[in-house]
């Protein structure tokens, strides 16, 4: 099968051929329609963030597709079914595993980010059938739901109790990510939101997804502005999907007491919170991982029932790979570019 495979941090994917793997007992084979390229991966390729177990590795952990092949005792799905791939893949012993916190696992085996290989390839092989959501989306839409739209919907869910009709939330960076929280908050949440973004075009976008208010991350006067349009208090629930020194610092410094930060965006970067200097009382943080299998379907259910609709999605051949990467890296990607290995 065609695959990108990662030989070295800091250097570019390589298609290339490798052998389609044979699904053993309990595992399945799919054929991958659709594989999100995130943000992520761009740190993982650039040897900001190093967890790769082995090299070289095909990278890619936002996967749809077909049913392809089915080891023994498999009985869930048959061959043909089209499935959205859960990509938080873990041991299945530990606490969090059978508490339904799989992605939170102590031996964390993630799709494209472990031992096992993601879907920048023809063949995906999962290892177990738990992981696959029947769905009726065509997989280029059905990917980036397991990432792009899972992580800000499991952040937006645990902060509801934050979010009453008569607080704000604050959305900081609308990337794929970004765009999906704003989508999330609306559906799931009565109460207004602030966008802030470097890219004048992301504002725009806000603003057509019904941001209430849209800021400039440039602006000199940011967080008097966000105080300004929260009657002074401050917003009850901040999503940070950057992550930088920068976004963390103002997410902090906007929310006010009682109030929860959310960091979803790993740009790497860290905040310090001191009460009475930069941060008020009773603030509580939270960086999100991923989400869970049960979470996956909800999301899934939203799409299909039409309540949440989709990102926009640019689809690239899996020899663009290294195109795609270029292009998000500079910004570029209006909502999620999602690779089709199979097409
Ligand atoms: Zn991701
Ligand atoms: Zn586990």
């Amino acid at each position: 099968m065609r695959a990108a495979r990662m030989h070295r941090y800091g250097e570019r994917l390589v298609v290339e051929d490798v052998p389609t793997p044979t699904p053993g007992p309990g595992q399945v084979l799919i054929e991958v329609g659709g594989a999100g390229f995130c943000h992520s991966d761009i740190h993982v390729i650039d040897g900001e963030i190093r967890i790769l177990p082995r090299l070289p590795l095909i990278l890619g952990h936002e996967n749809a597709g077909r049913v392809a092949a089915r080891g023994a005792g498999v009985s869930s799905v048959n061959d043909g079914d089209a499935v959205a791939v859960f990509g938080g893949w873990g041991c299945g012993r530990c606490d969090y595993c059978v508490t339904g916190h799989e992605q939170l696992c102590e031996t964390p085996q993630w799709a494209g980010l472990s031992v096992y290989d993601g879907g920048y390839a023809e063949f995906l092989l999962v290892p177990h059938e738990r992981y696959l959501v029947k769905t009726t989306l065509d997989p280029v839409i059905a990917a980036p739901l397991t990432d792009a739209a899972l992580t800000p919907y499991r952040a937006i869910k645990k902060s509801l109790p934050f979010l009453e009709p008569d607080h704000t939330a604050l959305v900081i960076g609308l990337g794929g990510l970004g765009q999906y929280g704003l989508k999330l908050l609306k559906v799931l949440a009565a109460c207004p939101v602030i966008v802030v973004d470097v890219q004048e075009e992301k504002l725009r976008i806000a603003r057509d997804l019904g941001a209430e208010h849209v800021f400039s991350a440039a602006d000199a006067e940011l967080l008097a502005k966000i105080r300004a349009v929260t009657a002074g208090r401050g917003v009850n629930a901040a999503f940070d999907f950057v992550g930088s020194d920068v976004t963390l610092a103002l997410a902090v410094a906007a929310t006010r007491s009682l109030g929860k930060v959310s960091q979803i965006g790993l740009a790497g970067g860290a905040t310090r919170m001191k009460v009475l200097e930069n941060t008020r009382f009773e603030v509580q943080f939270e960086a999100t991982l991923w989400g869970t299998i049960k979470e996956l379907r909800e999301v899934i259910a939203l799409v299909e029932s039409g309540a949440l609709t989709p990102i926009p999605i640019e689809r690239a051949p899996l020899e663009q790979i290294n195109d795609v990467y270029a292009r998000l890296k500079r910004g570029e990607v209006r909502g999620r570019a999602v690779i089709t290995p199979a097409a």
